[in-house]
């Protein structure tokens, strides 16, 4: 794709940010854009970096790591890392990242603890929960919620700051919305408790296919690929 065209996607994609956030009465600032960037080209990232974006997200440790090289001459770039994460992948995240969205077993937990310990990081995380009961979905179930947030307790190394969902593809608008709300009073819920080593803030929720809704729901974060980008591995 060409500069241009990324650029101009780019500020499209922030228009419709700043028109939801008017029509549901939010703040702007309150929605960070995560641009995912996933497969994508380092210089396409470049390219929208110039055009103002500050924050990547990223799928695969390797790639991740490529990229940060290639791209280490830009200043003020932010890296989340977004996709299912193996525990033999972990050493490279850790450290590296803001924020890890998708921490949605105790295992990894562990494992990003004593990563974190060892590089003597605390390692910001959300908590990804599976509210579709989608087999083929990761993420816990809200009834483990509680459990879950305990365990920061023990885990000096690992802060949460908040939750993260993904629904299935299939799902109709309105099934979005109750999704996303349901993330949103999941959070209020347990913000209201005090969990060591947790502090409920974000929600990140809401991709190309369904932003807005999300905002609108209350998302903090809205992680999208597509429609910046274009649409991936063609
Ligand atoms: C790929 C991906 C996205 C972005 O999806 P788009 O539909 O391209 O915006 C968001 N979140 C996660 C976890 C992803 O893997």
């Amino acid at each position: 794709m060409c500069r241009d065209r990324l650029k101009k996607n780019y500020e499209t994609v922030r228009d419709r940010i700043a028109a939801a956030c008017e029509k549901s009465g939010r703040n702007p600032d309150d929605v960070s854009l995560i641009c995912v960037s996933k497969t994508v080209d380092s210089d396409w990232i470049r390219w929208v970096h110039a055009a103002g974006a500050t924050v990547f997200g990223e799928n695969y440790a390797q790639e991740l790591k490529d990229k940060k090289e290639l791209l280490r001459d830009l200043n003020n770039v932010r890296w989340h890392f977004i996709g299912a994460l193996q525990r033999n992948k972990v050493k490279y995240v850790v450290g590296d990242v803001d924020l890890i969205h998708s921490v949605d077993h105790l295992s990894l937990l562990n494992e990003i603890e004593q990563r974190a310990q060892k590089r003597g990081c605390v390692q910001q995380v959300l908590v990804q929960l599976n509210l579709a009961h989608e087999e083929t979905k990761s993420g816990i179930d809200a009834s483990e919620l509680e459990t879950f947030l305990r365990s920061f307790k023990d885990r000096p190394h690992c802060r949460c700051v908040g939750l993260m969902t993904m629904p299935p593809f299939h799902f109709t608008d309105p099934q979005l919305r109750a999704i996303f709300a349901r993330l949103r009073v999941l959070r209020d819920t347990h913000a209201r408790e005090t969990y060591p080593g947790v502090e409920l803030h974000h929600l990140s929720m809401g991709m190309t296919s369904d932003f807005e809704i999300a905002i609108e729901e209350g998302a903090t974060l809205v992680r999208i690929g597509t429609a910046i980008f274009g649409a991936r591995g063609t």
